[in-house]
């Protein structure tokens, strides 16, 4: 399988151990973007029945610090991860599904935005929010 030596690769480069769990919450996330963690232990559980919730929380906290896994928390919503890091993508969030999606940088580079006042801040970081009503939903609120 390609893709797990490339994890394997990614692993030994944030000099974190080679571990079945790790492959495999690398792989859920690969398949499935800005999924909650109860939604990571599913996914895992499916390859390897036994690993324990804390095991997944650990792997998800180690990757997250190694910077191979982004944390995003959208206000009111559990925490979702991804492995699309690095480029300080932004994200819609549908208020009515929770549903997420990336959006790129406006300028292509961090921190992407100016802030009107920076206070003196050397900002190396923005992270935005977009909320909204995705297409379904208002689709669905349309039809009733
Ligand atoms: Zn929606
Ligand atoms: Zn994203």
């Amino acid at each position: 399988m390609r893709m797990a030596s490339d994890f394997e690769a990614q692993l030994r480069a944030a000099s974190l151990r080679v571990t079945r769990p790790r492959l495999a919450v690398l792989g859920a996330l690969r398949d499935h973007a800005h999924v909650d963690t109860d939604t990571v232990i599913s996914l895992v559980r499916a390859e390897l029945p036994r690993v324990s919730h804390q095991a997944v929380y650990d792997v998800l906290r180690a990757l997250t610090t190694a910077g191979l896994v982004r944390r995003i928390e959208p206000a009111g919503a559990a925490a979702r991860y991804e492995l699309r890091v690095g480029d300080n993508h932004h994200h819609l969030v549908c208020r009515s599904c929770g549903m997420i999606a990336d959006v790129d940088c406006a300028v292509g580079e961090a921190p992407c935005l100016t802030a009107s006042d920076d206070q003196g801040f050397v900002i190396d970081e923005a992270e935005v929010v977009y909320w909204g009503t995705c297409p379904d939903c208002t689709n669905q609120r349309s039809a009733q």
